[in-house]
């Protein structure tokens, strides 16, 4: 594994800072603490695509760019940086897209995958439950086949996109009992199957919507089943081993902006006649911030580097989660204490960048689950099942 970014890699790098900076700096500071509406999502999600978010990972013949995953990585930590919300958002149509491109058949990539990856439609991944966490093999939202279509009723709840999406992915249950191989996933079409959603109100990730999805007795189409039936936990648990780098990336992003905005506090602010960064213990907890974000970002490059290989490692995107959110979480909380007062203030970001982080230990299977897997695959004993 080469640790230094190539040459186009570094040129993207540039490319998209600038980009960034120019065309979407200016949402971001008008959409710090508020919802992006939908509109302007589908605006901003096209002037994204260029570059390789959401096309990013997919083959040229599919309407992709085939960007290597070192390549998506970087558009994302820099996104994720500048603006989480949108991140947020371009992320999850894309891994919305990938499990729809990985199981779906010929007919449902040609209905699907193009409106996705154009920006037309919005994605969002639906597992979480107001009983079902952690587990998700517990899913309780039916879908009962009758005459040739799905009658689908439950609940789902956290769904980031919700409110703002054409497309679900939606994980429920096909047969009456129990079991992991009663669960199945369907592509659920907001225009033909219509689902209701409703906002949550959140600490974090305001700009970023996280709703609560109602399946009424909606009709899905038969030939929406994503996959084949009773493989629907086992596909849930793959994406969820690439989505879990990118959750990294994301709080890689935010630690970043608020380790750029530290340092040049340390700078500008004075106390005892010099400026706070001479004074030692704030050197120490810049120093600790400064390593933790490295050690993180190192973590999810790799893990990004063996997804692109194809290999199985589930062990080092936990990791990547794990230590990547935790740190956030520590990084973030210096930075207002490098601030002092004014870190807690509305007229610093570093507050808010604080609250972003502290939602990512969650998603996404949370710190413990992802020591649990850590711990599984290392010694080869299960604590939960
Ligand atoms: C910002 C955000 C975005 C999200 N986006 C999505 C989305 O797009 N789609 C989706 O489906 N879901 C989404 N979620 C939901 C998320 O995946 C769940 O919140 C998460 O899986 C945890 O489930 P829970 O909140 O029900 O907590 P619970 O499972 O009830 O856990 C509560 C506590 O118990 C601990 N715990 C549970 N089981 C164990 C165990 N076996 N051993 C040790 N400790 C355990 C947990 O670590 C946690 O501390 C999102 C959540 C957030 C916060």
């Amino acid at each position: 594994m080469k640790l230094e970014l190539s040459e186009e890699q570094q040129m993207l790098k540039q490319t998209i800072k600038r980009f960034l900076e120019n065309e979407i700096r200016p949402y971001a500071e008008e959409y710090t603490d508020q919802l992006i509406p939908k509109e302007l999502a589908h605006e901003l999600l096209k002037k994204l695509i260029p570059f390789g978010f959401i096309v990013g990972p997919f083959p040229e013949e599919a309407g992709g760019m085939n960007l290597d995953t070192i390549s998506q990585g970087i558009l994302y930590e820099e996104l994720f940086r500048v603006f989480p919300g949108l991140g947020g958002i371009a992320f999850i149509t894309q891994d919305t897209a990938l499990s729809l491109y990985e199981d779906g058949n010929e007919e449902q990539i040609n209905r699907f995958i193009p409106k996705l990856l154009s920006g037309d439609y919005i994605g969002c991944v639906a597992v979480t439950e107001p009983d079902v966490g952690s587990n998700p093999s517990d899913v309780k939202t039916r879908a009962i086949l009758e005459d040739g279509r799905y009658r689908m009723n439950g609940q789902k709840i956290w769904i980031s996109n919700g409110s703002i999406s054409d497309l679900a992915i939606v994980l429920a249950r096909t047969e009456k009992e129990a079991g992991k191989k009663s669960v199945s996933r369907f592509i659920v079409e907001r225009s033909v199957s219509e689902y209701s959603t409703k906002d949550i109100k959140k600490l974090g990730l305001n700009a970023w919507p996280t709703s609560e999805l109602f399946f009424d007795d909606i009709s899905v189409p038969e030939e929406n089943l994503l996959g084949e039936t009773g493989e629907g936990l086992k596909s849930t648990l793959k994406a969820f081993e690439r989505a879990r780098c990118f959750v990294a990336l994301y709080s890689i992003g935010i630690s970043q902006a608020s380790v750029d905005a530290t340092i040049q506090y340390v700078k500008d602010r004075q106390q005892w006649g010099k400026p706070i960064g001479q004074h030692q213990m704030v050197q120490d907890m810049l120093a600790e911030m400064l390593t933790e974000l490295d050690a993180a970002r190192l973590l999810a490059y790799r893990g990004l580097y063996l997804i692109g290989k194809g290999v199985r490692c589930d062990t080092q995107t936990s990791m990547a989660k794990y230590y990547a959110t935790e740190a956030g979480v520590k990084i973030t909380s210096n930075a207002i204490q490098i601030h002092g007062g004014y870190g807690l203030s509305k007229e610093f970001p570093v507050e808010r960048y604080f609250r972003d982080a502290r939602m990512l230990t969650i998603p996404d299977g949370t710190s413990q689950i992802q020591k649990l897997i850590i711990a599984r695959n290392s010694i080869g004993l299960a604590a939960f099942k």
